[in-house]
């Protein structure tokens, strides 16, 4: 049967939340443009996405699903995000098999319905999908779906390596200051702490399977044939020409989640764009509503950090002594796993109707809502990005891989944020949380945050009409698919 000539192209996120979410806002867009797209999920994330989502899926946006190699959820619905190290190592091992399947099946059924792959656009660190594109001749192309700044610092990894500051040379390296030196030759980056950077450089292996994925999956970053960020031109400019001398064409699409403002009114494309693997607690937004103009501060850890019984417990009573309003996103799998008296009855009592505690909610919409001021967030980049396009200043407090590098960025070059001391206080946070709040120090972020809100929304901006303009993002998504994805 002849095929429709649409283009078509797999897209393969790392299977984890905060990658999940801007692959699927990509293939949204791509499906906006006209291409058929095949959205691979892990059979693990599928079934959860199947219990919070339903079974969604249009005639040109289909979801499949390949085997990770790990054991299946709990069939109890009380999953959660998979240990992240074995992600790493499994799926680089156990996917590019049933990937090529997968292609070789659409391929095969090929038809006025589902025409041949096109091109695979793949998650940095899911490089196997390279060579499944190699194979049958089309376009791989990468997403990046952290910022430029970390993306240069882990091309540098080889380069601390050769340097012999990685490995570490014994365990002390841990805790004698070892982890302060400065690291200031990383081209277009700011000066960092060697800690600062991914948490997989804190070893003594010179075999470390963790740090040589890294350093492999980067490394292949430069046979792409083009490499898709979720940041912005100005948001990144020193990084990002750095990276432009060393890499192939980087297209900067982002804030990606600002192209899709306006969801689609049909019902399933809608369902579509949502891919929370939790069910989400839209309750909080109705409470938001309540509440006055810039009133609130919005807690939330994203989809992996588990921050331990005692900081959580800090973290309760600081929000509780800092007397301002609080909406904080505790996850479900965090209240069962550790200890139930990180949140006791006394905390809910004392804060009453200034607290509100959620199970996993809609983020995006939350930041947008007029009655946050401030974010407590671990830095991950999604949040950050969605933080800054929102104007909203922060309070940092990262936890591992990219957030600390993050946090730099938000605290001293963007100027939008504050950084939590790694052992959380409650005293520290009332004090924080007050600040940000507050007219004085809080007054300076927020002013800084609504410059970057602005430029963050520019560089978003479509065309108006046929005779130019456009935002930089906007302009590179058009060129994207033009020179790469469409040959
Ligand atoms: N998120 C959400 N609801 C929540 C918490 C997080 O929708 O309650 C989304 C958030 O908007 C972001 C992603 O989950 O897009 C988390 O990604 P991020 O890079 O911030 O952190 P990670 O989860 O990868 O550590």
């Amino acid at each position: 049967m002849e095929s429709t000539g649409k283009p078509h192209a797999v897209c393969i996120p790392f299977p984890s939340q905060g990658h999940i979410n801007p692959m699927l806002k990509l293939a949204t867009l791509l499906h906006r443009k006209g291409f058929h797209i095949t959205f691979v999920h892990t059979q693990y994330n599928r079934t959860r996405l199947l219990e919070s989502q339903g079974d969604v899926s249009l005639p040109d946006f289909q979801i499949a699903a390949i085997s990770d190699g790990l054991p299946p959820p709990p069939d109890d619905g009380n999953a959660a995000t998979q240990d992240i190290r074995s992600l790493c190592l499994s799926t680089q091992v156990n996917c590019l098999e049933p990937l090529n399947e997968l292609i070789d099946g659409l391929n095969h059924r090929s038809s006025c319905v589902v025409p041949p792959v096109s091109c695979v656009v793949y998650d940095m660190i899911m490089s196997f999908a390279l060579d499944a594109a190699e194979r049958i001749g089309v376009p791989g192309v990468v997403l990046q779906t952290a910022g430029a700044c970390s993306f240069m610092c882990n091309k540098y990894l080889t380069h601390l390596v050769e340097k012999g500051f990685v490995p570490l040379k014994d365990k002390s390296c841990m805790t004698n200051g070892y982890l302060e030196t400065q690291i200031d030759w990383i081209p277009g980056v700011i000066p960092l702490k060697l800690g600062e950077l991914t948490h997989t450089i804190q070893t003594t292996d010179p075999n470390d399977p963790l740090l040589n994925f890294v350093i492999t999956q980067f490394a292949r970053s430069s046979k792409a044939a083009a490499i898709i960020i979720n940041s912005f031109d100005a948001l990144e400019q020193n990084a990002l020409s750095s990276l432009s001398s060393i890499c192939p064409p980087i297209y900067t699409v982002g804030p990606l989640h600002l192209f899709l403002d306006q969801p689609p009114k049909n019902p399933t494309a809608k369902s579509m764009t949502i891919s929370s693997l939790w069910k989400e607690d839209t309750t909080c937004l109705k409470w938001l509503d309540s509440k006055p103009e810039r009133s609130v501060i919005y807690v939330n850890f994203g989809s992996i950090a588990v921050p331990t019984p005692q900081q959580m417990s800090e973290l309760a009573w600081g929000l509780a002594g800092s007397e301002e309003n609080f909406l904080w996103v505790v996850r479900p799998d965090l209240l069962r796993r550790e200890n139930p008296a990180a949140l006791p009855p006394e905390f809910r009592e004392e804060t009453g109707e200034r607290g509100f505690v959620s199970g996993w909610g809609p983020q995006e919409e939350v930041l947008r809502h007029p009655a946050v001021g401030g974010f407590l967030t671990h830095c991950g980049w999604n949040s950050v990005v969605e933080g800054v396009s929102a104007g909203v200043p922060m309070i940092c407090w990262p936890f591992f891989a990219d957030q600390r590098i993050n946090c730099r960025y938000v605290c001293d070059e963007w100027r939008v944020g504050v950084e939590m001391n790694r052992d959380v206080e409650r005293d520290e946070v009332g004090v924080l949380v007050r600040e940000l709040m507050g007219r004085e120090r809080g007054g300076a972020l927020r002013r800084r945050a609504e410059e970057w809100r602005e430029k963050a929304a520019a560089a978003a901006a479509a065309a108006v009409g046929g005779d130019g303009g456009g935002g930089s993002s906007w302009l590179k998504l058009e060129r994207l698919v033009h020179e790469v994805l469409i040959v």
